[in-house]
């Protein structure tokens, strides 16, 4: 062990063999250092762990290439694009919502230039970062005012803060849920000052519950969308239009924690379960709480919908900074809801809704494309297959969206290798492994991406 200790050389020595300054040249000294000096460490610490395999020839090209590729590797941006093609729409851990060009452009103006984010432009005085938007959101939803923060769950917690603290909320035992992430409803209200009171049991709730629990400490009743889970069977809840009279009668504000927050009627597409915010106020509810990179299609975001006295309330909150939205976010969600205004059609100009309501041939044509592109190649096995794509994001978990996969099996490779070779290839290809085959769902994939996935695709079977 301490002879192969010795026998690793110096980063300073290593620098001057003619095959690595070939890699200073065609990278930096300082980044050759860096990898060269974590490599020595790394070789240091297998030998004192007995996990030696003998030293490599540092002065090979063959070394000098592994450098370089490292160092390349290390260039790549860490958070980089993926193709989607899992089958689901908002994947949450693959960034949600991808952003129309309109609001990528609108970012890209925003994040070059100075703007006037808080500066009114007609006066001259000092304006509001939460003006910009507003009106567009009374508009689409029909509130009387509205406010943006950082995400839903600073919604929520801003909204609950604001009206509730320091006294009861009033929830339903079956809409106490947890989103992920670990936000769970109960914790956020005890957060957020309030005392949770609940009511009814996990599969039902009547509004006499709610009734019977409402007392002079109680200031909200809450309802949250079940995003991520359904209970069926016996079950029972309150209609909104009964909970908001109950809530008017006996002076409190009903507040719902929408979650994904639609603002335009998808029961043409199958997708009945979620309501649109606009029915939501309509049915009396006090503030309404939903994400811009959900079912919206915008950047991350929370907005809060509903009764201009409890917003105006809400923007004096001290807190309010800690939870405000960045520029670029807005911009990005300004540009979005413009897609939802006459002349635009926002299931064509915004990528969720397109791809939500995109016809299942149209998704199959794309399948036979990309699978006419890696037929062949490498002794692949490649089909077009039926399959079930879904929103996501916590919406219409049961629901499914006929979709196109192209299922391909290589030979001398397991489905488990050739997702892990899509994984990690360039650009990373996220899919799904369905009975022992791995699958391209083309309901999530862009047109532009076929040749992206076809050359990965080749790089890995020309192996
Ligand atoms: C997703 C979700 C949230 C959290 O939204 P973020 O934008 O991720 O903060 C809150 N409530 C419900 C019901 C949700 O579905």
């Amino acid at each position: 062990m301490n002879s192969q200790l010795r026998q690793l050389p110096q980063v300073e020595t290593l620098l001057h063999s003619p095959a690595i300054a070939k890699v200073i040249d065609a990278s930096s000294r300082q980044e050759v250092a860096d990898v060269l000096r974590a490599a020595l460490a790394q070789l240091r610490a297998d030998i004192q762990a007995g996990r030696g395999a003998g030293l490599p020839d540092f002065t090979s090209a063959a070394f000098a290439q592994g450098l370089l590729a490292e160092i390349l590797n290390a260039r790549a941006p860490n958070l980089r694009a993926v193709v989607n093609a899992t089958g689901i729409i908002i994947h949450t851990n693959l960034g949600r919502a991808r952003l129309a060009p309109e609001a990528l452009a609108a970012m890209q103006d925003v994040g070059a230039h100075p703007s006037n984010l808080e500066l009114n432009l007609t006066t001259g005085k000092r304006g509001s970062r939460y003006d910009h938007a507003e009106a567009l959101i009374c508009e689409l939803t029909g509130a009387d005012a509205a406010l943006i923060v950082n995400n839903c769950a600073a919604a929520v917690v801003l909204g609950l803060m604001g009206t509730a603290m320091g006294r009861k909320v009033i929830a339903s035992r079956g809409e106490l849920i947890e989103i992920g992430g670990s936000f769970r409803l109960p914790d956020v209200i005890a957060q957020s000052g309030a005392v949770l009171k609940e009511v009814g049991a996990t599969n039902k709730t009547r509004l006499g519950d709610y009734a019977d629990a409402i007392d002079d400490d109680v200031a909200v009743l809450l309802k949250s969308h079940t995003s991520n889970f359904r209970i069926i069977g016996f079950t029972a809840a309150p209609a909104r239009e009964d909970l908001a009279k109950l809530a008017k009668d006996r002076d409190l504000i009903l507040i719902e924690d929408l979650g994904s927050g639609v603002l335009i009627d998808l029961s043409p597409f199958g997708l009945s379960d979620e309501p649109v915010v606009a029915d939501i106020l309509k049915a009396g509810v006090d503030l309404v709480m939903f994400s811009g990179d959900k079912l919206l299609g915008g950047p991350q975001a929370g907005i809060i919908a509903g009764r201009a006295d409890i917003i105006a309330q809400l923007r004096a909150h001290p807190l309010l900074r800690a939870l405000r939205i960045d520029k670029l976010s807005l911009a990005a969600l300004e540009a979005t809801l413009r897609l939802y205004r006459a002349p635009n059609d926002p299931l064509t100009r915004i990528p969720v809704l397109r791809m939500l309501s995109e016809p299942a041939p149209a998704v199959q044509a794309r399948a036979d494309l990309l699978a006419g592109l890696l037929r062949g190649q490498g002794g692949a096995e490649v089909s077009v297959v039926p399959s079930a794509a879904y929103v996501g994001g916590g919406a219409m978990p049961q629901q499914d969206l006929a979709s196109f996969s192209v299922s391909v099996m290589v030979p001398d490779l397991s489905a488990d290798d050739l997702a892990t070779a899509l994984r990690v290839a360039t650009p990373p290809i996220i899919g799904r492994i369905h009975q022992g085959r791995m699958q391209l769902d083309m309901r999530t994939v862009a047109d532009d991406e076929l040749p992206l996935i076809a050359a990965a695709f080749n790089a890995i079977t020309a192996r």
